[in-house]
């Protein structure tokens, strides 16, 4: 069984929880340390249950409280060498770094396994995450210019997926936003625009799907309604819940696979 519930998620603060049967681990911690615990309490988890936090990239609405939760609830660093030099946590003497590779599955814990999946960003090594365990896959990816074939082939068959869905062209364009930002989050190395977050979605819907979270959604540049009826359209009709994550409150947890009490 996985459980999933998405904390937080747009450029405020990003942060995800997943739960393997009953091993605990955060995705990001992109909230501050307090702001996470109140996000896992609403859900019912414990923060001390968290076993370790996979870091997808360094920037800072991925990465706010990592150090600190990471102490404080001793919750290892799963992340590239690369990223965890550039979040600063190599200043920081920060211990605690588990080290995995874009591209190359890890298994925190036996049976689980996980493919750090790379993405184009404008990061210094940035990762999507796919899970499976069981037979469950569950799909996290979130800031990315464009979809690459190797995001598309990972993301298939998804019993959940979560995918970015940032901005609407039309909004962004007629934006406050000086041009070198309208340009960095349009461009290759970006975030995804609610159509492109459509296609990745029709794309990777099977009759596995049961769920699609639509993520990190630009607060200036987009609206809920937009993402979703986006997407909506785009799947004409296909089976999966459509949802949009918020930044505000947590989703709700969502559960996926057969549960074995033990
Ligand atoms: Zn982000
Ligand atoms: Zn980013």
């Amino acid at each position: 069984m996985i459980a999933c519930s998405v904390l937080a998620s747009g450029s405020r603060g990003n942060s995800t929880y997943i739960r393997f049967q009953d091993h605990s681990f955060l995705i990001d911690c992109g909230l501050s340390c307090r702001a996470l615990e109140g996000r896992l309490a609403a859900i019912g988890v414990d923060p001390a249950s968290i076993e370790g936090i996979f870091l997808t990239h360094e920037h800072s609405d991925h990465i706010q409280s990592v150090h600190t939760f990471s102490r404080r609830f001793s919750a290892p660093i799963y992340t590239t060498e690369a990223t965890y030099q550039a979040a600063g946590l190599a200043e920081k003497k920060h211990v605690g770094l588990i080290p995995i590779v874009s591209g190359k599955l890890f298994s925190p814990i036996s049976g689980v396994d996980i493919f750090p999946c790379p993405v184009p960003h404008d990061a210094v090594d940035p990762v999507g995450f796919i899970f499976q365990y069981e037979d469950v896959r569950v799909s996290q990816v979130t800031d990315l210019g464009y979809v690459t074939e190797l995001v598309a082939c990972e993301a298939k068959g998804s019993r959940l997926l979560l995918v970015e869905s940032n901005h609407d062209p039309q909004m962004l364009k007629m934006s406050q936003y000086p041009w070198e930002l309208k340009q960095r989050i349009m461009g290759r190395r970006g975030h995804l625009s609610n159509q492109a977050a459509a296609e990745l979605v029709k794309r990777a819907v099977t009759e596995q799907t049961e769920q699609v979270i639509l993520t990190h959604l630009s607060e200036e540049n987009n609206l809920p309604d937009i993402a979703l009826m986006t997407t909506l359209q785009k799947l004409n009709g296909q089976v999966p819940v459509v949802t949009v994550a918020s930044q505000r409150e947590p989703t709700p947890l969502f559960t996926f696979g057969v549960t074995v009490s033990r």
